[in-house]
Protein backbone atom coordinates (compact mmCIF):
# COMPACT_ATOMS: atom_id res chain seq x y z
CA UNK A 1 0.00 0.00 0.00
CA UNK A 2 1.58 3.56 -0.89
CA UNK A 3 -0.04 6.31 0.78
CA UNK A 4 1.35 9.84 0.26
CA UNK A 5 0.96 12.44 2.91
CA UNK A 6 0.38 15.94 1.73
CA UNK A 7 -0.02 19.19 4.37
CA UNK A 8 1.44 22.39 4.82
CA UNK A 9 4.64 22.64 6.89
CA UNK A 10 4.16 21.81 10.38
CA UNK A 11 0.33 20.18 9.97
CA UNK A 12 2.15 16.98 11.49
CA UNK A 13 2.31 14.56 9.03
CA UNK A 14 6.31 13.42 10.25
CA UNK A 15 4.59 12.58 13.31
CA UNK A 16 1.32 11.13 12.27
CA UNK A 17 3.40 9.37 9.20
CA UNK A 18 5.11 7.59 12.18
CA UNK A 19 2.43 6.30 14.21
CA UNK A 20 0.61 5.19 10.16
CA UNK A 21 3.68 3.13 9.33
CA UNK A 22 3.59 1.76 13.03
CA UNK A 23 0.24 0.61 12.71
CA UNK A 24 0.19 -0.48 9.20
CA UNK A 25 3.74 -1.97 9.20
CA UNK A 26 5.03 -0.31 6.51
CA UNK A 27 8.07 2.25 6.42
CA UNK A 28 7.88 5.83 6.50
CA UNK A 29 10.01 7.56 4.04
CA UNK A 30 10.39 11.74 4.50
CA UNK A 31 12.11 13.27 1.95
CA UNK A 32 12.98 15.94 4.65
CA UNK A 33 14.52 13.01 6.81
CA UNK A 34 16.91 11.91 3.58
CA UNK A 35 18.01 15.50 3.01
CA UNK A 36 18.95 16.09 6.55
CA UNK A 37 21.34 12.59 7.14
CA UNK A 38 22.87 13.46 3.53
CA UNK A 39 23.35 16.60 4.82
CA UNK A 40 25.32 15.46 8.11
CA UNK A 41 27.39 12.81 5.86
CA UNK A 42 28.49 15.40 3.39
CA UNK A 43 27.22 13.84 0.40
CA UNK A 44 26.84 15.44 -2.80
CA UNK A 45 23.14 15.02 -2.91
CA UNK A 46 23.21 16.87 0.67
CA UNK A 47 25.53 19.54 -0.71
CA UNK A 48 23.12 20.65 -3.63
CA UNK A 49 19.73 20.56 -0.74
CA UNK A 50 21.40 22.64 2.11
CA UNK A 51 20.62 26.40 1.07
CA UNK A 52 17.29 25.40 -0.95
CA UNK A 53 16.56 23.95 2.82
CA UNK A 54 18.13 26.34 5.03
CA UNK A 55 15.90 29.27 3.58
CA UNK A 56 12.79 27.07 3.46
CA UNK A 57 13.07 26.76 -0.35
CA UNK A 58 11.84 23.27 -2.16
CA UNK A 59 14.96 21.61 -3.36
CA UNK A 60 15.00 20.77 -7.16
CA UNK A 61 12.75 18.19 -8.81
CA UNK A 62 15.34 16.02 -9.97
CA UNK A 63 17.22 15.66 -6.29
CA UNK A 64 14.00 14.60 -5.27
CA UNK A 65 12.85 12.20 -7.79
CA UNK A 66 16.35 10.69 -7.59
CA UNK A 67 15.68 10.12 -4.07
CA UNK A 68 12.65 8.51 -4.52
CA UNK A 69 13.36 6.35 -7.18
CA UNK A 70 15.87 4.22 -5.40
CA UNK A 71 13.96 4.59 -2.45
CA UNK A 72 10.59 3.23 -4.41
CA UNK A 73 12.70 0.55 -6.23
CA UNK A 74 14.60 -0.61 -3.31
CA UNK A 75 12.88 -3.99 -1.24
CA UNK A 76 12.74 -1.69 1.80
CA UNK A 77 9.17 -0.47 0.31
CA UNK A 78 8.50 -3.75 -1.23
CA UNK A 79 5.28 -4.20 1.28
CA UNK A 80 4.15 -0.26 0.21
CA UNK A 81 5.48 3.01 1.52
CA UNK A 82 4.18 6.19 3.62
CA UNK A 83 5.60 9.11 1.51
CA UNK A 84 5.89 12.08 3.90
CA UNK A 85 6.69 15.56 2.37
CA UNK A 86 7.91 13.71 -0.14
CA UNK A 87 6.02 15.03 -3.17
CA UNK A 88 5.14 18.58 -2.71
CA UNK A 89 5.43 19.82 -6.99
CA UNK A 90 3.40 18.56 -9.76
CA UNK A 91 6.27 17.59 -11.83
CA UNK A 92 7.22 15.53 -8.30
CA UNK A 93 3.72 13.75 -8.67
CA UNK A 94 4.06 12.90 -12.11
CA UNK A 95 7.61 11.08 -11.71
CA UNK A 96 6.54 9.26 -8.62
CA UNK A 97 3.30 8.22 -10.41
CA UNK A 98 5.17 7.57 -13.68
CA UNK A 99 8.39 5.31 -11.80
CA UNK A 100 5.37 3.68 -9.62
CA UNK A 101 3.86 2.67 -12.73
CA UNK A 102 7.34 1.01 -14.30
CA UNK A 103 7.42 -1.25 -11.09
CA UNK A 104 3.80 -2.21 -11.53
CA UNK A 105 2.65 -0.09 -8.71
CA UNK A 106 0.55 2.95 -7.96
CA UNK A 107 -0.33 5.57 -5.39
CA UNK A 108 -2.93 3.85 -3.13
CA UNK A 109 -3.95 6.90 -0.98
CA UNK A 110 -3.75 10.54 -0.47
CA UNK A 111 -3.95 11.90 2.79
CA UNK A 112 -4.38 15.66 3.40
CA UNK A 113 -3.84 16.69 6.54
CA UNK A 114 -5.61 20.35 7.09
CA UNK A 115 -4.50 23.28 9.77
CA UNK A 116 -4.67 27.04 9.92
CA UNK A 117 -2.02 29.10 8.93
CA UNK A 118 -1.75 30.73 12.79
CA UNK A 119 -1.36 27.12 14.37
CA UNK A 120 1.27 26.45 11.83
CA UNK A 121 3.26 29.40 12.81
CA UNK A 122 2.77 28.71 16.65
CA UNK A 123 3.42 25.10 15.83
CA UNK A 124 7.15 25.37 14.01
CA UNK A 125 8.40 28.22 16.09
CA UNK A 126 7.87 26.11 19.48
CA UNK A 127 9.48 23.32 17.69
CA UNK A 128 12.66 21.50 18.51
CA UNK A 129 14.02 18.52 16.52
CA UNK A 130 16.43 15.33 18.01
CA UNK A 131 19.26 16.23 15.99
CA UNK A 132 20.30 12.21 15.46
CA UNK A 133 16.66 10.74 15.20
CA UNK A 134 14.71 13.85 13.74
CA UNK A 135 12.02 13.29 16.35
CA UNK A 136 9.99 16.71 17.30
CA UNK A 137 9.35 17.75 20.25
CA UNK A 138 6.88 20.94 21.55
CA UNK A 139 7.97 23.15 24.52
CA UNK A 140 11.59 21.22 24.90
CA UNK A 141 14.71 23.51 24.14
CA UNK A 142 17.54 23.36 21.96
CA UNK A 143 20.21 21.19 24.14
CA UNK A 144 17.58 19.23 25.80
CA UNK A 145 17.72 15.67 25.50
CA UNK A 146 15.39 13.41 23.06
CA UNK A 147 13.60 10.75 25.30
CA UNK A 148 13.76 8.22 21.76
CA UNK A 149 17.70 8.12 21.64
CA UNK A 150 19.45 10.66 24.24
CA UNK A 151 20.43 12.93 21.26
CA UNK A 152 20.78 16.98 21.40
CA UNK A 153 16.95 18.62 20.69
CA UNK A 154 17.77 21.98 18.45
CA UNK A 155 15.96 24.24 16.44
CA UNK A 156 15.60 23.67 12.76
CA UNK A 157 17.08 26.50 10.73
CA UNK A 158 14.18 26.33 8.50
CA UNK A 159 11.97 26.58 11.53
CA UNK A 160 12.96 30.44 12.02
CA UNK A 161 10.32 33.38 11.56
CA UNK A 162 11.98 34.43 8.02
CA UNK A 163 11.98 30.92 6.44
CA UNK A 164 8.62 29.61 8.34
CA UNK A 165 6.67 32.02 6.12
CA UNK A 166 8.79 31.40 2.77
CA UNK A 167 7.86 27.88 3.05
CA UNK A 168 4.23 28.44 3.99
CA UNK A 169 4.04 30.91 0.56
CA UNK A 170 6.26 27.89 -0.94
CA UNK A 171 3.62 25.78 0.25
CA UNK A 172 0.70 27.56 -1.42
CA UNK A 173 2.36 28.23 -4.82
CA UNK A 174 3.90 24.67 -5.36
CA UNK A 175 2.50 22.15 -3.46
CA UNK A 176 -1.09 23.09 -2.84
CA UNK A 177 -1.62 22.59 -6.96
CA UNK A 178 -0.56 18.54 -5.99
CA UNK A 179 -4.32 18.59 -4.51
CA UNK A 180 -5.51 19.20 -8.05
CA UNK A 181 -3.46 17.11 -9.77
CA UNK A 182 -4.42 13.62 -7.53
CA UNK A 183 -7.86 14.61 -7.93
CA UNK A 184 -8.10 15.41 -11.73
CA UNK A 185 -5.94 12.28 -12.60
CA UNK A 186 -9.05 10.26 -10.15
CA UNK A 187 -7.31 9.88 -7.04
CA UNK A 188 -9.56 10.85 -4.14
CA UNK A 189 -7.53 12.84 -1.80
CA UNK A 190 -8.73 12.20 1.93
CA UNK A 191 -8.74 15.43 3.81
CA UNK A 192 -8.11 14.92 7.57
CA UNK A 193 -8.54 17.84 10.32
CA UNK A 194 -5.49 17.84 11.98
CA UNK A 195 -6.02 20.42 14.54
CA UNK A 196 -6.33 18.48 18.26
CA UNK A 197 -4.67 15.93 19.90
CA UNK A 198 -2.07 13.57 18.49
CA UNK A 199 -4.40 10.18 19.01
CA UNK A 200 -7.54 12.20 17.82
CA UNK A 201 -5.66 13.31 14.15
CA UNK A 202 -4.47 9.44 14.29
CA UNK A 203 -7.62 7.84 14.73
CA UNK A 204 -9.32 10.36 11.91
CA UNK A 205 -6.63 9.27 8.84
CA UNK A 206 -7.27 5.41 10.51
CA UNK A 207 -10.82 6.36 9.64
CA UNK A 208 -10.06 7.33 6.24
CA UNK A 209 -8.29 4.89 5.11
CA UNK A 210 -10.62 2.27 6.76
CA UNK A 211 -7.39 1.04 7.92
P1 LIG B 1 10.42 18.67 5.90
O1 LIG B 1 11.31 17.96 6.85
O2 LIG B 1 9.44 17.76 5.23
O3 LIG B 1 9.77 19.88 6.51
O4 LIG B 1 11.37 19.21 4.74
C1 LIG B 1 12.38 20.14 5.02
C2 LIG B 1 12.89 20.77 3.73
O5 LIG B 1 13.46 19.76 2.89
C3 LIG B 1 11.84 21.45 2.88
O6 LIG B 1 11.54 22.78 3.33
C4 LIG B 1 12.55 21.44 1.53
O7 LIG B 1 13.58 22.40 1.49
C5 LIG B 1 13.21 20.07 1.53
N1 LIG B 1 12.32 19.03 0.96
C6 LIG B 1 11.86 17.91 1.60
N2 LIG B 1 11.08 17.19 0.78
C7 LIG B 1 11.05 17.86 -0.39
C8 LIG B 1 10.38 17.65 -1.64
N3 LIG B 1 9.59 16.58 -1.86
N4 LIG B 1 10.57 18.57 -2.62
C9 LIG B 1 11.38 19.63 -2.45
N5 LIG B 1 12.01 19.91 -1.31
C10 LIG B 1 11.85 19.03 -0.28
Amino acid sequence: MIIVLLGPPGAGKGTQGDLLATRLGIPKIATGDVLRVAIKDGSKRGLEAKAFMDRGDLVPDAVILGILQDVMTSPQTAKGAILDGAVRTVPQAEGVARTLEEVGRKVDYVLLFDVEDDELVARLGGRTVCQECQTPYMGKLPGDKCNKCGGRLVRRKDDEPEAIRNRLSVYREQTKPVIGWYEGSGMKVLRIDATGAVDEVTARAVKALGA
